[in-house]
Parts: C-alpha cells; structure tokens; sequence
C-alpha cells in the first residue's frame, strides 16, 4: 500500500538530512554516534545549554565518570566529550530548506496530491522545520518524518464524520443513497457498509436503484442473499426514485434501521442522469448521499467528486481499492477539495475489508514501512 509514495518522500527525507549535517559541521558539530546509554550518569544536555552554569558542574561529573570509564579501559575524554556535542540542536532556515521544500512539493504532486493540497503540506512542513530548533538524533531523515506526519495529519483532520455517532443520533430509518462512476466499487461498498452496519445491530434495506444497467439488480441482488438482507427492487429501465421511495417506505412500515441504495453509475457530464440524480434526492431526501470512487484512479477521482460535488451537493465519500492504490494523492486530498469528509477507505474485495476513515490509520500506512 502506499510504496511509491513512500519511494517519492526518500529524496525529500534525505535533503533534509544532508542540509543538517551542513549545517551542523558548519557550527563544528562532531558527527559521530553518541556512547552507550549505560554509561551515562544523566542525560546529555543539548550543546545550547553547555555553556550555561549548571552545565560546569555536568561536565564535571561527567568527568569523573569518564575517568573511572578509562581507568577501567572505557570511553576517552575526548570520545565523551564528542558525544555531549552530538545532542547538539540545529536551526534551519527557509533558504536551507528551498531545495528539500521543493522536492517535496514535487513528490507530493507526483502521487497525485492535488496542487491546492501540497501546496497546503509544503506550507505547514516549512512552518515546522523553519526557524525552529530541532534536536538533531540519530536519524536526522526523523526531523523531516515528523514535520512531514503532522502537516498531512493537519490536512486529513479537517473534514471528518463519525458514522457511528451519526447513526446513533438519527432519526430512523436513514436514507443513505450512493452514487459514482460505473466499475469503482459502489455496489461492493453498499454492501460492505450493510455488513458493517449489520455488525453494529442495525437492520439494514437494500434498495436496487439503479435501473439502468443490465444486471445492476441480479449483482445486488447476490450482495442481499449473502448478506441476509431485503432487497427492495423494480423492474429494469424502472423509475429509480420510485424504487429508493418505496425502500423507505417499507422500512418505515418495518420499523428497519436504514436503507442503502444504489444507483446507476454516472458521470457529472451524463446529463440525462444528472437529471435523474437530481430527481432522487428531491423524492426521497436522503439523510446522506455518497459519492463513490477508487483511490487508484488519483486525481481523476478527486476531480470527479469535486465536479459532482457541485452538480449536487454530497455528504461524503468512500474511497475504494486503497488496498491496490501505490500514491495515496486521492486518499489525501480528496477531503479537503470537495469539503467533505472521507467516511471510510475500501481495502479488498471481501465484505470486511472496510475501514473506517481514521487520519491516523491512513497517516501510518502512508508513512510507515
Ligand atoms: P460498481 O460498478 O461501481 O458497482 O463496482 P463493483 O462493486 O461491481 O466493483 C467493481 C470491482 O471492484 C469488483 O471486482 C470488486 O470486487 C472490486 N472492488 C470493489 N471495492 C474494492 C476494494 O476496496 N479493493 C479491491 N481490491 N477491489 C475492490
């Protein structure tokens, strides 16, 4: 998941690094791995504070240590001496970071990052690291990691639904109708969040809205029989809305919990079923429209739901097949250009391979090994 995304942040990651080691040999910092823990009798101040009062009696003690330590064949003076420099801090300024910031930016537009977003990333990224001081460890590509783990965090945290406290609070049943691209995943995504409501003990309708397509019913239809669910149905090339209605309706008179309905797949150009889209909502009001589309697809999605998403307003979106996604740009910025919240990532094909949308979930996957 994620691995040319991860391949793309390594020249940014190593940029970093290479302007802090400048910088730090610059400022006479001794590169060098610092002693074992066990021998240190306290920890290390960083290099700032070396010079202040309470840092002579430090070096003091810290003497008499490394004078044991050698009388007993251990660390050197000196070798003692480069390691309280190596907690040395460094401070890079918005000229070192040109280089690295750019590369980033290009990283991030490679993955399919939308302009707006990476731009965003970039900013926050410059604004962590700029300026700032930063204690330079072991692994100095960690410095350029963290700045980099919290600006991405900043921008999946803006626009976030919690489906569970949402289906707790609403009144019953919900009317929850989805919409997309033909072949994206909607009707597996309908019937993976049936399993995962089901799960959570709410009774669950299926409503087979979308007419147009041969065999969009039987292919629901399946879902509804694996599942154990009410499939409410028409007859091919029927009134979709006349058919999520009386899924409500039924549900209603059921007293069930939420219909999810699917609809024929549909471009924002098709205006014929834009028409339709439109035609639906204003019949059976839907407590949430979804809008549907695959991760792998990278900016073309996020540009299909942000032309959607202003032909008719949507609630949210699921993003699918995350699993087979290698950039990650769609899962990152599809959020923030429509302003709507991610409700969950598809990651398989099989009914549970459905994740709730967490930012810190997608921030691990995108960044970690
Ligand atoms: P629809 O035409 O939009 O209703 O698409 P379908 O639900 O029929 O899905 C199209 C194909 O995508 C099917 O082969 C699904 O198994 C597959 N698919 C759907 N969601 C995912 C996902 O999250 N991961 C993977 N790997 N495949 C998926």
């Amino acid at each position: 998941m994620f691995n040319r995304f991860k391949d793309k942040l390594k020249g940014f990651k190593e940029s970093v690094a290479t302007k802090i080691k400048e910088k730090s040999n610059v400022n006479g910092v001794v590169d060098e791995a610092p002693i074992p823990e066990k021998s240190l009798s306290k920890p290390a101040p960083s290099a700032e504070v070396i010079s202040s009062e309470d840092t002579k009696a430090f070096v003091k003690a810290e003497a008499s240590t490394v004078q044991e330590n050698s009388s007993k064949g251990g660390f050197s003076f000196a070798s003692r001496a480069k390691s309280l420099i190596f907690e040395q801090e460094v401070v890079l300024s918005e000229n070192d970071l040109e280089e690295p910031l750019w590369e980033l930016e290009i990283a991030l537009l490679e993955s399919d990052v939308a302009l707006p977003v990476a731009e965003d990333i970039v900013n926050t990224v410059k604004g962590e690291l700029a300026g700032k001081k930063k204690k330079i460890r072991t692994d100095t590509g960690e410095i350029a990691e963290d700045a980099l783990r919290s600006a991405i965090l900043k921008v999946l945290s803006k626009n976030t639904f919690d489906i569970d406290e949402y289906m707790e609070r609403a009144e019953k049943p919900v009317n929850i109708v989805f919409v997309g691209v033909n072949g994206t995943g909607k009707t597996t995504s309908i019937s993976k969040v049936a399993a995962y409501l089901g799960e959570k003990g709410y009774s669950v309708i299926l409503a087979a809205g979308d007419t147009f397509r041969a065999g969009a019913i039987e292919q629901l239809e399946v879902h509804a029989n694996n599942l154990g669910l009410k499939l409410v149905k028409h007859k091919t090339g029927g009134d979709p809305a006349a058919v999520i209605f009386d899924a409500v309706e039924y549900a209603i008179a059921h007293h069930k919990d939420v219909v999810l309905s699917d609809t024929a797949g549909r471009l924002h150009t098709n205006a014929n079923l834009m028409d339709q889209m439109r035609k639906i909502v204003r019949v059976t009001k839907p407590d949430l429209l979804i809008f549907v589309d695959e991760a792998i697809a990278g900016n073309d999605a996020v540009e299909r739901a942000r032309l959607f998403n202003e032909a008719v307003p949507i609630d949210g979106t699921i993003l699918t097949k995350t699993d087979a996604d290698a950039k990650g740009g769609a899962a990152i910025s599809i959020a923030q250009i429509t302003d709507k919240p991610v409700l969950f990532l598809g990651v398989g094909q099989d009914y549970p391979d459905l994740v709730k949308f967490d930012p810190n979930w997608l921030i691990d996957r995108l960044l970690g090994s």
